[in-house]
């Protein structure tokens, strides 16, 4: 073990984060016997979103890195927000990621007993007093930082009165919110946290793993510090709102045990998107609401959303990897994002032709019935991937927005009498258009030039415009859902008013009748990534059946935010 950090220290260090070089550092200094254990603690009362990829990746990250382990445990110390479906779906989620708790698996309700007893002791040793105030009564008196707070008319009632009261209240004598157990700290404190903090509430919800054993639970600020403690954490990573908690979780750790161990917290940034929101109560409310399809909306900052527009693991942790961990809070911008996004899509994602706004184009000195096959590599970036065939015919598909009657200047694609090629086979030339009652083009006319097959001798005659198509006996009709922003504002959590109001409505198009190429069509995958020539990345989405393959539209080939980085 020793050896092995020695060994980190010296030689990559250079590359580490503020919070992997405490980590270092700590290990370097022999603390708690070389021994280094992370956890990543969600509630489960919501689906995971790229927010917490960034701790996750921090906390299974680092333990990965330096040879320690990280656990996984759900801090479920509030039975009314919590559910099965939550706890299911992180554990995809982080699995998802690529990363693995084994064996340590825990939950702050298996602490419930030991977290009960410690309670008790504090009331008995005079530390924690049952009250029987309001809320707001609570609140009233907590003064302000710079006021110190006023004390509870029932701060000093009897030990033996709070034991009997305390015991009561779990044994469900009395109503939810009637009275609190609070630790009797110090009203004045610097700190408002060690303003005589409520530490255990009364809730007569069930809970889903103890069911009705108790009807009083912990409050997060007891529960998560000594859990830390329980599970022998060494190093306990959070984001940066819990810095003033950290007094009092060692304050609690500091009464349980004598000092020869105290998980170490420490803080970083969270992770903020533009264009989205991180909250997972309002992020439920999306949910519940119906203004999403679900968790899993590709629209969703969710993992399970972001998996199912074509996300990668790979393409998040880059992401990640490059915002950093610092100790100041920042708002990430969602284009770097789909930067590290197109650069893993481009890597995996095979080539196929796709055309999503068809007009029927006709090659009218094109033999009828004839078939010739073009070859499309399936990876420019890996040519291992090989190759496949895509059917040349008289009549093809194309883009309507690549044909224009009355071009201006610079339009190098499709208009009469102008050329261009058609993606890895011939130069065409167009003749003429056939047009409906309402003036809409409905057929393009073009002769093609034998001449100028790609990739044969004499090919090489050059056109400014090629064009993307599919040929029509073959084509497969395929359902495409483009999306855009879920807001239409950059921060939609910084606004006034109600952020719902905030909504892109035109964040979700779907587009019927899209044409795909035969090959690509043939034995679909959900969650296969494919570019569409000249358009984007497509994943193909877990709705999608042989009859109507379905897929999402992952993120388009234009990279803004690397046009925005050669600005600057
Ligand atoms: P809640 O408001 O319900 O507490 P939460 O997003 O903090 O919401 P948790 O389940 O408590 O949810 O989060 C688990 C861990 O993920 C915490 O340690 C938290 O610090 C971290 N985390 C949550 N949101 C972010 C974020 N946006 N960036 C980085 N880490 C985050
Ligand atoms: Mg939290």
């Amino acid at each position: 073990m020793e050896e092995k950090i020695t060994e980190i220290s010296n030689e990559n260090t250079g590359g580490l984060n503020f919070v992997e070089q405490e980590i270092v550092n700590d290990l370097a200094a022999g603390k708690n016997g070389g021994r280094l254990n992370t956890r990543f603690p969600p509630e489960p009362n919501g689906y995971l979103h790229i927010g917490h990829a960034k701790a996750i990746i921090m906390d299974f990250g680092a333990a990965e890195k330096f040879g320690g382990t990280c656990n996984l445990r759900f801090d479920d110390t509030n039975p009314q927000k919590e559910d099965t479906e939550y706890v299911d779906s992180i554990m995809r989620d982080i699995k998802w990621l690529g990363y693995d708790w084994e064996n340590r698996l825990y939950y702050a309700s298996d602490y419930f007993p030991k977290l009960y007893d410690f309670a008790i002791r504090l009331i008995k040793e005079g530390k924690a007093y049952v009250d029987e105030q309001t809320s707001e009564q609570i609140a009233q008196q907590k003064g302000t930082p710079t006021e110190p707070g006023t004390n509870s008319p029932y701060r000093d009632r009897p030990i033996e009165e709070n034991l009997d009261l305390f015991e009561r209240m779990n044994k469900g004598e009395f109503e939810e919110g009637s009275m609190v157990l609070r630790a009797k700290i110090d009203m004045a404190n610097s700190n408002m946290h060690f303003r005589d903090p409520i530490i255990y509430r009364i809730i007569k919800t069930p809970h889903w793993r103890t069911g009705d054993t108790w009807k009083v639970y912990p409050m997060y600020d007891f529960a998560h510090g000594q859990s830390d403690f329980f599970e022998g954490v060494t190093h306990s990573i959070c984001t940066l709102e819990f810095v003033p908690h950290r007094p009092l979780y060692e304050y609690f750790v500091n009464e349980l045990a004598d000092d020869s161990y105290c998980p170490r917290q420490i803080e970083f940034n969270r992770l903020n998107l533009t264009y989205t929101v991180m909250s997972k109560r309002k992020l439920l409310q999306l949910v519940k609401e119906g203004l999403v399809n679900g968790w899993d909306d590709p629209r969703m900052p969710t993992l399970c959303g972001l998996r199912r527009r074509g996300y990668t693991p790979e393409a998040i942790k880059d992401f990640v990897n490059r915002i950093g961990y610092t100790k100041y809070e920042a708002l990430n911008h969602i284009e770097l994002l789909e930067h590290s996004v197109r650069e893993d899509l481009n890597k995996r994602a095979t080539r196929v032709s796709a055309v999503v706004n068809p007009v029927k184009l006709i090659l009218t000195n094109y033999p009828e019935g004839k078939t010739e096959m073009v070859e499309i590599e399936n990876n420019p970036e890996n040519p291992s991937e090989g190759k496949h065939e895509m059917p040349f015919t008289r009549e093809l598909w194309i883009e309507r927005e690549d044909f224009m009657e009355n071009p201006p200047k610079k339009f190098f694609r499709l208009s009469p009498d102008k050329e261009v090629r058609l993606k890895g086979a011939y130069i065409i030339k167009c003749t003429g258009v056939k047009k409906n009652d309402k003036g809409e083009i409905e057929e393009i006319y073009a002769e093609y030039d034998p001449e100028t097959r790609s990739g044969l001798p004499g090919s090489d005659r050059k056109v400014k415009g090629t064009l993307h198509w599919v040929s029509v006996p073959t084509a497969v009709d395929i359902e495409v859902r483009d999306y855009d922003r879920l807001f239409s504002v950059e921060n939609p959590g910084a606004e006034e008013g109600d952020f719902r109001d905030l909504l892109n409505p035109d964040s979700l198009v779907v587009r019927e009748g899209v044409k795909l190429e035969p090959w690509g069509a043939h034995n679909l995958k959900p969650g296969d990534h494919f570019q569409f020539t000249r358009l984007g990345y497509y994943t193909v989405d877990p709705d999608s059946t042989k009859e109507k393959p379905v897929f999402n539209k992952t993120i388009g080939l234009k990279d803004t935010w690397a046009k925005e980085m050669k600005k600057s």
